[in-house]
């Protein structure tokens, strides 16, 4: 899950920041989320460009999964289905566990497999209100709540902490 999180968050739409505008920020962040047996090739411009449409998919995923499921549905569902992934038991520890994986295909394939795989898993056994953006207007970080009560509103606390300053501060204004 981190995966698709981290990636959307490569992209800070209000401060315009990208992380991803470089294949060497590329490659820096497939070897910071990849398994090394699934970093071969350096990535290149073009790898970097499907990169880039992922990430797109994916923050949109993220950021309107509360008001409309059934569009993250289609999204992993059609992402899952254009890079080809199969479902195969892996080894887990002592366990196992069923992965949807890529043959070939290249590092946005991976990558994008790998963050559908993680939004699919939220949106199943916690449901789609886990998933959003940071209500903070200066921030629209991504984030997936799995904390207990699941009532995240804010990427973290830092923000949260923020809000509630700001808060305090209009109500002791306006009073
Ligand atoms: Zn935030």
């Amino acid at each position: 899950m981190d995966l698709a999180v981290d990636l959307a968050n490569t992209l800070r739409p209000i401060r315009g920041e990208d992380h991803l505008d470089s294949t060497d920020a590329l490659r820096t962040f497939l070897e910071e989320h990849l398994p090394d047996d699934q970093l071969d090739e350096p990535p290149n411009e073009h790898d970097l460009e499907a990169v880039r449409a992922v990430r797109a998919t994916v923050r949109e995923a993220l950021e309107r999964a509360a008001e409309a499921p059934e569009l993250v549905a289609r999204l992993v569902n059609e992402g899952l289905c254009e890079h080809r992934a199969v479902p195969q038991l892996q080894r887990d520890g002592d366990g196992w566990r069923l992965d949807n994986v890529v043959e070939g295909g290249g590092h946005a394939a991976r990558l994008a497999v790998r963050a559908l795989d993680g939004l699919a898993a939220v949106l199943v056994e916690y449901g789609p209100d886990r998933l959003g953006a940071c209500a903070s207007p200066t921030c629209r970080s991504t984030f997936a709540d799995l904390s207990k009560n699941g009532s995240k509103q804010y990427c973290s606390r830092g923000c949260a902490h923020r809000a509630s300053v700001a808060a305090y501060r209009s109500r002791r204004r306006s009073s």
